[in-house]
């Protein structure tokens, strides 16, 4: 792991006296290792470093936001911006993943519902499960207790899993989903293409939107075969009747060829990067004035 962690996550930790953990022969160095950048990490969201980040999705045909995604961030007075890649998989090896997991969704459903009562008209917004969470067996209950102590509308809440989730355990995640779903919750299949999953299967999960992996859209312009893999997915969501958000659109050029594939939605640079809560709210207000 710590050959995927960040370089210069390693050397904080190699300098942060105050972060050594005593010494416990039970624990390989491996493992002593993963605890402190687990500290590190666990100090960082005490302290108020870890935030919510949003990026709108929006509709091709009419231009209109749709929804948008909650992206977890951690802003490191040392490190400066730490991206989720780096320390969401220290928090799903060490099981910080779930209390973590719960303040980022009890987060997102405080953030979006304050901005409701201030007028703003409702959104819905996206957070990412990671497969720990989704396996905790209390995940539902966990999730209605957030609905219920915020107060947002189940509506406006949509949860993302991917299919490696998904296929863990079939039956279980049906019947998660399914309660999910009848609460009113939106599920959406994050970075569709990229896992193993079985068409059999994918049409008995009530899923409201698939989403295209950036690995297929980045080429998608001069890539005959990311051409072929998105227009199937395309076909497949209209077949299915479920939406399709193409993931990571970047250019005008992979708009338009989206839109003539069909495809119903995007996300990605070319409309807007992730944004602060601010900026967000911000955006939102400018883009229903209009
Ligand atoms: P993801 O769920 O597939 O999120 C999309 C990622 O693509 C985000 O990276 C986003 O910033 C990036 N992105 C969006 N548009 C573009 C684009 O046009 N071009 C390029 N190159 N990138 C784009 P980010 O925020 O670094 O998150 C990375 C991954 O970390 C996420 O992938 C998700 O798997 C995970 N993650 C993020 N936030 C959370 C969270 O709150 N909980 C959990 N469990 N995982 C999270
Ligand atoms: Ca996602
Ligand atoms: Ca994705
Ligand atoms: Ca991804």
């Amino acid at each position: 792991l710590i050959k995927n962690a960040d370089v210069a996550l390693y050397n904080v930790k190699r300098n942060g006296r105050n972060n050594y953990t005593f010494y416990n022969p039970t624990i390989n160095p491996e493992d002593s290792e993963l605890l402190i950048l687990e500290n590190r990490l666990h100090h960082a969201w005490d302290r108020g470093e870890i935030l919510l980040y949003y990026q709108p999705r929006v509709n091709i045909t009419t231009g209109k936001i749709t929804g948008i995604e909650a992206l977890v961030r951690w802003q490191s007075p040392e490190l400066g911006l730490v991206s989720p890649g780096k320390f969401i998989p220290i928090a799903e090896e060490t099981g910080l993943i779930i209390p973590l997991g719960k303040w980022i969704l009890q987060s997102a459903c405080q953030e979006i519902k304050d901005w409701i009562d201030r007028g703003l008209s409702g959104i819905r917004v996206a957070v990412n499960l990671s497969a720990r969470q989704f396996q905790e067996s209390d995940l539902v209950l966990m999730v209605s207790q957030i609905l219920t102590d915020t107060g947002l509308n189940s509506q406006f809440l949509e949860l993302e899993i991917t299919e490696t989730i998904a296929m863990q355990n079939v039956k279980l995640t049906k019947e998660k989903l399914n309660q999910l779903s009848d609460m009113g919750i939106h599920i959406s299949m994050d970075d569709f293409g990229t896992g193993y999953s079985s068409l059999n299967y994918l049409k008995q999960f009530p899923l409201h939107s698939l989403k295209i992996d950036r690995s297929f859209v980045s080429d998608i312009t001069f890539d005959p075969c990311d051409l072929a893999i998105a227009s199937a997915i395309v076909a497949l969501g209209k077949g299915l009747n479920i939406n399709v958000v193409a993931e990571g659109v970047e250019t005008e050029a992979q708009l338009e060829c989206l839109r003539q594939l069909g495809c119903m939605e995007i996300q990605g640079y070319f409309f807007s990067p992730p944004l602060p809560a601010k900026d967000t709210i911000e955006l939102l207000k400018e883009h229903q004035s209009v």
